[in-house]
């Protein structure tokens, strides 16, 4: 594996010192290990999705503020791919349509899971919510611990700020649309 760190390495790396903040500092403010926020900072690790939201969360910024509106692949966070040509191989892929604007208070993405992939986060930062529509395949979402399920072109909206998950149990692909307000 190459050891180029990456954007988002360099990016998170930046943003920790211009806080002057330690890597135990980090650590403690996000709950991700200081080994693994070194790694990330090096570019040795491709972080879980759910990684990247505690960074986020704990660093008070937004996602998108975090990865700077790359395309954010679970496998491969360097690369570049055309923007319009999402492509999911295994996991879970994210898409930035628009990123966070602080005008607006949010960022629009878009979660590509496959058969099988599934996401959990803990709470986003307080009165954060999210919208989502469901374009393709079946949404299993967790709310504190409770399934729901959502088909093609429905949507739900729910408060962020509590422990929440996406799962794709279905044969094909789920695409969905998630606006997450600040
Ligand atoms: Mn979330």
């Amino acid at each position: 594996m190459e050891n180029q760190p990456s954007s988002l390495g360099k990016g998170l790396r930046e943003l920790r010192q211009s806080r002057q903040w330690s890597l135990d500092q980090a650590a403690a403010k996000s709950g991700v290990s200081k080994a693994m926020l070194g790694q990330i900072e090096r570019g040795e690790s491709s972080p879980t999705l759910a990684t990247l939201w505690k960074i986020a969360t704990g660093f008070q910024i937004s996602f998108t503020h975090l990865i700077r509106g790359c395309f954010y692949q679970p496998n491969d966070l360097s690369s570049v791919r055309p923007v319009n040509e999402p492509k999911v191989t295994s996991g879970i892929d994210v898409r930035v349509h628009f990123p966070f604007d602080e005008t607006v208070n949010f960022e629009w993405l878009e979660l590509h899971l496959a058969p099988g992939a599934e996401s959990h986060s803990e709470p986003h930062q307080g009165g954060v919510t999210e919208r989502i529509l469901v374009i393709e395949g079946i949404l299993d979402l967790c709310l504190s611990g409770q399934w729901y399920q959502y088909s093609a072109g429905e949507t739900v909206s729910f408060n962020a700020d509590q422990p929440h998950g996406y799962r794709n149990s279905g044969l094909g692909v789920l695409v969905f649309q998630d606006v997450i307000h600040y």
